[in-house]
């Protein structure tokens, strides 16, 4: 019989998402090609956003300029985002 309580080393995770965004700031450097190429957008900047699913999108607080109420919006069908406080897009 194998032994089940071996410590759950999974060694096939693809959590290989470069978290490398030591602050809100650097956002700015936000790779669209990393995220069009690796992983959907809402998955990727709910690292940095608290995103809140609202219908078909996302919000959250704008990383781009300081704000109280979400005006951010991700779009997961258009793998875009959109702020509707500072007006940054991609
Ligand atoms: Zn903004």
């Amino acid at each position: 019989m194998t032994i089940a309580n071996k410590a759950t080393a999974e060694p096939c995770q693809q959590n290989t998402t470069s978290a490398t965004f030591p602050n809100r700031l650097t956002f700015n450097g936000l790779d669209a090609n990393a995220v069009k190429a690796k992983i959907d957008i809402v998955d990727y900047i709910s690292q940095f956003v608290d995103l809140k699913q609202s219908g078909h999108t996302f919000k959250g607080l704008c990383p781009f300029h300081d704000e109280k109420t979400p005006s951010f919006v991700v779009s997961p069908n258009w793998q875009n985002y959109h702020c509707f406080g500072c007006e940054k897009k991609r």
